[in-house]
């Protein structure tokens, strides 16, 4: 059609960034998947084993939990209705935050509609002009978005570089005010974790706040505690930051620090004050999600077994978290990968740019307490057999 003016002008304007991202393999797009019990998942009306969930435990999928969230239903309806601050502190947040708080050994914790939410909403609140954030260049998306929220300065140290982050701290600590230091706890498109314990340290000796994004490590490392409790270091990191989305089955994001530091992001985080609430069923799900992670060790401990007995398998190093990547190169060849393992099976998604940097195209693999050991292994068969192991 002619003469539609704005709107053809912005459907040529789509159509051509569409046809770049298409050129580029790097073109998205939503396939419906249905998910079941012990990881089968529907797609395009086949059926498959899914090693690409970050439901570790399957809580998503646990009588007990899903029971939890219908008679919140029942109980209170489906929305909150508000945000927190006006109608929308439904009475589950207050056990969910103690039960958090508890299990991260902090004095408060404070739910969050996302962990993007979350890691939105912090950094400003934190860090402002004259202050610095200092953070590992593989931070994930929503901490960058979170540091960009910021007026503060940002830096980025080599991933992982205990050095490069001292250097920058040498050199520019003294030129800040306040300096917050963000990190993954383990992160989430490499699987390997954080030198966290030398973090405390550096944070400590040039007096700045260390913040983890833990939306890994809850439920799966460190008896359940997460990343912080696996390295020893738990109550030094003074911003514990994880989400409910997770290892937890549900959806939402938290923090953990001390009744101070949450009662000023009360009153200042945007992403809280301007969002509703988080529905009751699914705060009510995360309660009792936790306490069966709080309460079965033995679950808690399954998806690391998983992907260990994967990697010895496949002859790839032990690994550190629940999240083997599998690095092939371009987008396309991590398609053809995915594709391949799909006519076996197994739904395993590709991740490409920007998601991870140029070049570096993989297969994320994620382990899970559903997976049974035949699984795994037929897994690592189809993996050998696409050729991509090193
Ligand atoms: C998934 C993820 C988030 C976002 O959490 P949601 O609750 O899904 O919004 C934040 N950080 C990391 C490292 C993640 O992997």
């Amino acid at each position: 059609m002619e003469g539609r003016g704005p709107t053809s002008s912005i459907e040529q304007v789509a159509r051509s960034k569409l046809a770049e991202l298409e050129a580029a393999t790097l073109r998205r797009a939503l396939s419906e998947t249905g998910r079941g019990e012990a990881g089968q998942a529907t797609r395009d009306e086949r059926q498959m084993i899914s090693f690409c969930c970050n439901d570790y435990l399957g809580l998503s999928q646990h009588p007990d939990v899903k029971r939890a969230a219908s008679e919140a239903i029942k109980q209170f309806g489906a929305g909150a209705g508000a945000s927190r601050l006006v109608t929308g502190n439904h009475p589950f947040y207050d056990d969910l935050e103690i039960r958090l708080a508890r299990l991260k050994g902090t004095e408060a914790a404070l739910v969050f509609g996302s962990g993007y939410l979350a890691n939105l909403g912090i950094p400003p609140v934190l860090a402002g002009k004259g202050d610095l954030i200092l953070a590992d260049e593989l931070s994930h998306a929503s901490m960058r978005a979170g540091i960009q929220a910021s007026p503060a300065e940002s830096r980025f140290f080599r991933h992982n570089d205990i050095e490069d982050c001292r250097r920058i701290l040498q050199k520019e600590r003294c030129n800040f005010r306040h300096c917050l230091i963000m990190t993954e706890g383990i992160f989430s498109m490499d699987g390997d974790r954080a030198p966290l314990a030398d973090l405390c340290d550096l944070a400590e000796t040039f007096d700045a706040w260390l913040m983890t994004d833990d939306a890994h490590g809850l439920g799966v490392v460190g008896d359940g505690r997460g990343s912080a409790a696996e390295a020893g270091v738990g109550a030094r990191i003074p911003l514990q930051m994880g989400t409910l989305s997770k290892a937890v089955g549900s959806y939402g994001g938290f923090i953990c620090a001390s009744q101070p530091v949450i009662d000023l992001l009360i009153n200042r985080a945007r992403s809280l004050i301007y969002a509703t609430g988080l529905p009751p069923a699914v705060v009510a799900a995360s309660c009792t999600a936790l306490e069966i992670i709080e309460a079965d060790l033995e679950l808690t401990r399954l998806p690391m077994a998983r992907a260990r007995r994967f990697t010895q398998q496949v002859g790839l190093p032990d690994p550190e978290s629940t999240i083997v990547p599998l690095v092939v190169g371009t987008a396309e060849k991590a398609l053809a990968a995915s594709h391949q393992l799909a006519e076996e099976g197994f739904l395993v998604t590709a991740i490409r740019p920007p998601t991870v940097p140029e070049g570096t195209a993989r297969l994320r693999f994620t382990f899970a307490a559903y997976h049974s050991d035949k699984d795994v292994d037929r897994l690592a068969v189809a993996v050998r057999k696409t050729g991509f192991l090193p």
